[in-house]
């Protein structure tokens, strides 16, 4: 991302009413002016069947395609998405709102993802020999068939291809529910594996209702289930899943810890900072959602980061000149403006921000709280935008104990010009990633995913592709009766 000097965001306007807007599904609204501009239907009961019994006869032709088949299909998609970056990026800016830039670098993200499986699948899945007291025994890696993935709009394509990429390759076919702010996005990235060549029911995008989600998990030709989202959407989705004895993924929520240590290069850190809040305008499940720095670098730290926040220039997500976009909906932004009031009448100080900002569109002031006491609703809750909670901390053991205290375990970085020392802390902190002196982020071979609230399984890299493939063993025994 990149950040350039500007003036202050604009003057502001009283609060949002408290009201929250219910968000209408599968509508294309652009969160830069409110305009809505395309909508689209649900699917019904008969076409979502049709749907899934295309689905579950495409299984049993994919499954016995060669990984090298499956590759041609995967690497095309792959460059299609290269090659018309531009095509696939506008959709993400018009109904999220996301920087383009940031838009476009998604697509390539995306990309590299689907081609990585395709590359590396059939070594991640080979049969993998055991080595048992005695005799032969080999583990053997199978698809589950017909997995259905319920996806959020914060990454439109980057949340489809990690969850279609990996398990394509391994011979699942997927269906999506995407969320309904980007259904645009969500027909694209289906278009784009026909176009591949891949078979119809191999990727399937769904327009459906909370009601058919449920329907669609208790079907029994759904195998598997991928849920990336909120924890309350997590619960639902985890619970019907369980109910069926079917195997789930939970990507949900965070609160990830950004721990200043006292030896960190503080100009580094605070350009790093300003990227991990604001990056998607801080719609990032390992956005950094608290800033636990030491003591010593408080002062400093908060002043620089606060100067850094200020020259943010919100406008136009369309303008590459634009570096803060608006909130993905009203909705969002309300909810946020709402989080961030009951904060403060709970004793958090609003140091800057915490406003809309007054221009059309759903645009927040970046805001910084501090003295957030652990009495304070704020102390626990995720704040999904540019929202910054600020915490000054004695020392290294405070700061990973303050970072330990949260129901969310995703992920969680640590700045300090000693690697070794970044290391221990790293290890003393409960969640499934953390990076050192970078914040938490992704990469198409490294494993994603979190504990506690924040989830199950991973997604991503040699593992990721594992969680829904049965691992059968193939024991090879001894003929000999026993005496
Ligand atoms: P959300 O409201 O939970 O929506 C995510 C998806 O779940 C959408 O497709 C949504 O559909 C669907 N959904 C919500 N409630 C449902 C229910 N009861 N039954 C069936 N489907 C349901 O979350 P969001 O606001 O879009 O995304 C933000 C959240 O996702 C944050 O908490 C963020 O941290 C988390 N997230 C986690 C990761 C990760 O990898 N761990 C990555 C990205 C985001 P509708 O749009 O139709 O409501």
């Amino acid at each position: 991302m990149t950040i350039s000097p500007a003036p202050h965001p604009g003057t502001l306007k009283t609060p949002a009413p408290k009201s929250k807007l219910k968000a209408k599904a599968y509508q294309s609204v652009n969160p830069s002016d409110g305009k809505t501009f395309k909508t689209f239907e649900k699917l019904t009961d008969e076409q979502l069947e049709i749907a899934i019994a295309t689905a579950a006869t495409c299984f049993e032709t994919w499954r016995h395609k060669t990984f090298a088949e499956r590759a041609i299909v995967a690497v095309k998609a792959a460059a299609i998405m290269r090659e018309r970056a531009e095509e696939f990026a506008r959709p993400v800016t018009l109904e999220m709102g996301k920087l383009i830039e940031q838009a476009r670098g998604e697509v390539m993200l995306s990309a590299d993802i689907i081609e990585y499986y395709a590359w590396n699948a059939e070594g991640f899945l080979a049969p993998q020999a055991l080595k048992p007291n005695s005799g032969e025994a080999v583990v053997e890696s199978s698809p589950f068939g017909v997995l259905f993935g319920v996806q959020p709009w914060n990454f439109p394509y980057y949340q489809l291809a990690r969850f279609a990429g990996p398990n394509l390759m391994a011979g699942n076919v997927v269906m999506v529910k995407h969320a309904g702010c980007v259904p645009q996005c969500a027909l694209a990235f289906e278009k784009l594996w026909l176009e591949a060549g891949a078979p119809a029911g191999a990727y399937t995008n769904l327009f459906i209702s909370y009601g058919q989600v449920n329907k669609v998990i208790d079907d029994p030709r759904i195998k598997g289930v991928a849920l990336t989202g909120s924890v309350g959407a997590g619960k639902s989705v985890a619970a019907r899943a369980g109910q069926n004895l079917k195997k789930s993924t939970m990507e949900l929520g965070g609160s990830d810890a950004f721990i200043v240590l006292d030896d960190a290069d503080l100009d580094k850190t605070v350009t790093w900072a300003v990227w991990a809040k604001m990056n998607n305008t801080g719609q990032c499940c390992v956005a950094a959602k608290r800033f636990i720095v030491v003591e010593e670098l408080a002062d400093r730290f908060l002043e620089k980061f606060q100067e850094a926040l200020a020259a943010l220039k919100p406008g136009d997500p369309m303008d590459p000149a634009t570096t803060l976009g608006p909130l993905s909906t009203e909705a969002a932004l309300l909810q946020l403006l709402d989080q961030v009031e009951d904060a403060v009448a709970n004793g958090a100080i609003l140091l800057m921000g915490g406003k809309r900002i007054d221009r059309p569109g759903s645009y927040m002031q970046p805001t910084i709280l501090t003295n957030i006491k652990p009495g304070n609703p704020a102390f626990r809750e995720e704040f999904f935008g540019p929202v910054a909670l600020f915490f000054s901390v004695k020392n290294e053991d405070e700061a990973v104990a303050l970072a330990n205290d949260s129901e969310f375990g995703l992920g969680g970085s640590v700045f300090t010009q000693d690697i070794e020392r970044g290391k221990r802390v790293a290890s003393r902190i409960d969640t499934g990633m953390v990076f050192i002196n970078h914040p938490t982020w992704t990469a198409s071979d490294l494993p994603f995913g979190g504990i506690k609230n924040s989830g199950y399984g991973r997604e991503l890299s040699s593992m990721g592709i594992q969680e829904f493939v049965n691992k059968k063993l193939v024991r090879v025994a001894s003929i000999e009766a026993p005496a």
